[in-house]
């Protein structure tokens, strides 16, 4: 076993230091999870969805502490890390519902009647990242335990805390001890681990593209399920006809929140050319008033950065770059960085291109509609995307003609837990959320029942 210190990244406190998992203890957690398995499995559908609605409600009496100490332990702004403890309790009460409802057919055969069951995977090996500790971990646990599956769930190093404290959460709400188990551990351990034991069915993966790509090799020996949810570079394309008063203000939150730390953050402005100006004029305020500063403030819309390493790759991005907007963050302890839109003369600018994970913009003009398309879709990256404009019909035929999953128009919606959430090409493999999502955590089984006739 080897430990880690966990950091208050807007101070550089030290705030726990935590022991690690090895293989053999990783292996004990997957051993414990597959004996909870079957028991899990009998448990009725009533049962099971009384359980997940009762961890709901436990979540919910510990909202504050939960968004308290993403506070603390990723830097998150208050008001976002308490919408964060909510979508746990809201995925787990959508969730809830699954175990009593249909989830298999009748076929009509020759000789007797087909029917098709959704059968558990087994135990869910899921990887979560340091953006979305509490979000990443929910839209897994959820329904892959509403589906009858048991998980072990490896938090990213720098953020284990809230993931471990939802784990206590859960047995005490009554889920029983062995289904939902909190592994802290580093990716090349515990991560792999999941990926290579005979015993973990599936591996729900979130983070970079590179890992993932890693993790889905790594499965392929076993034919091991995966989902990926990877990385992103969206477009927030700005038509002439939009309402530039709205789309500049919602601008900063799109490409800001969470300090751009976000795979869905719309960090490439594509602003239709003839109203670049009056648009960058409106924009600068809305950057300016976006506040960088103590997440535990009500009033703070972006905290730190999560990591020296972090602060220190965005700002690679920034140094010596053509600024054109600069917001204000604090100065002394804490990775601080201040919201900036920069300048972009060229498609191929790294900063245009590639994932920054901080709070940067990059403008580019386009001339008109197959313009922006092309510029848009000109990544390996398709996860997110907004589209700014008064013209119905243009908006649905950009929106069909982006190669990303999760698009938004006359807004910067990404996320909700009633619809389905994942990428195109290298963003992503296979869907979360919705009501499609217990698809991913079941196997279709067909039974043949010979009638006779
Ligand atoms: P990362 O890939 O470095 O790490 C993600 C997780 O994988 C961590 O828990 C890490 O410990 C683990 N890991 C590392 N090496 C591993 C290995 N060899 N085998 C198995 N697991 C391993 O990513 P990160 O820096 O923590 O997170 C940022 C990335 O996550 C960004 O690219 C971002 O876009 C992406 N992300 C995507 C989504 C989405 O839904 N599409 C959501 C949030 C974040």
């Amino acid at each position: 076993m080897s430990s880690t210190d966990v950091l208050n990244p807007a101070t550089e406190e030290v705030i726990t230091r935590l022991e690690l998992a090895d293989v053999a203890e990783t292996d004990r957690v997957i051993e414990a999870s597959a004996r909870a398995l079957g028991p899990w499995r009998r448990t009725s559908p009533a049962d099971r969805a009384r359980l997940l609605r009762r961890f709901a409600a436990v979540v919910d009496e510990h909202v504050e502490e939960l968004a308290q100490l993403e506070v603390r332990n990723a830097g998150h702004a208050v008001g976002n890390a308490r919408w964060e403890a909510g979508n746990v309790r809201d995925v787990l009460n959508y969730y809830a519902g699954a175990p009593e409802r249909p989830g298999g057919e009748t076929i009509p055969v020759d000789g007797g009647i087909a029917m098709t069951v959704a059968e558990p995977l087994g135990v869910i090996g899921v990887i979560v990242p340091w953006n979305f500790p509490m979000p990443i971990a929910g839209w897994a646990f959820g329904p892959a335990l509403a589906a009858g599956n048991t998980v072990v769930l490896k938090p990213a190093e720098l953020t284990p805390l809230t993931a471990l404290r939802l784990a206590e959460l859960a047995l005490e709400a009554g889920i029983p001890e062995g289904v939902l188990q909190v592994l802290p551990g580093q990716g090349s351990v515990v991560g792999e681990r999941f990926v290579t034991h005979p015993l973990v069915r599936k591996v729900v993966f979130t983070g970079s593209t590179a890992i993932g790509k890693r993790v889905m090799a790594g499965c392929a020996e076993q034919v091991k399920r995966v989902t990926l949810e990877l990385g992103g570079k969206n477009a927030n394309i700005v038509f002439a006809d939009a309402d530039l008063d709205a789309a500049a203000a919602a601008t900063p939150g799109g490409a800001f929140d969470n300090a751009g730390q976000d795979c869905c953050a719309r960090s490439r402005l594509l602003v239709q050319a003839d109203v670049l100006d009056d648009f960058l004029a409106r924009l600068e305020p809305a950057v300016q008033g976006f506040v960088c500063g103590d997440p535990a403030d009500e009033g703070t819309g972006m905290g730190p950065l999560i990591s020296a390493a972090q602060r220190d790759r965005v700002a690679g991005y920034v140094d010596g770059a053509d600024v054109l907007i600069r917001g204000s963050a604090p100065t002394g302890p804490g990775f601080w960085q201040a919201p900036t839109v920069l300048r972009t003369t060229s498609e191929h600018d790294p900063a245009f291109t590639e994932e920054i994970f901080g709070p940067v913009i990059s403008v580019l003009p386009f001339t008109d509609e197959a313009d922006a398309l092309r510029i848009a879709n000109d990544t390996d990256y398709g996860l997110s995307g907004s589209i700014w404009t008064r013209d119905v019909g243009r908006a649905l035929r950009v929106a069909r003609g982006l190669e990303a999953g999760n698009l938004a128009v006359n807004s910067m919606s990404a996320v909700r837990y009633n619809t389905p959430f994942g990428g195109f090409k290298q963003s992503g493999l296979g869907r979360e959320l919705g009501p499609h999502a217990l698809d991913a955590f079941t196997e279709t089984k067909t039974i043949f029942i010979a009638t006779g006739e």
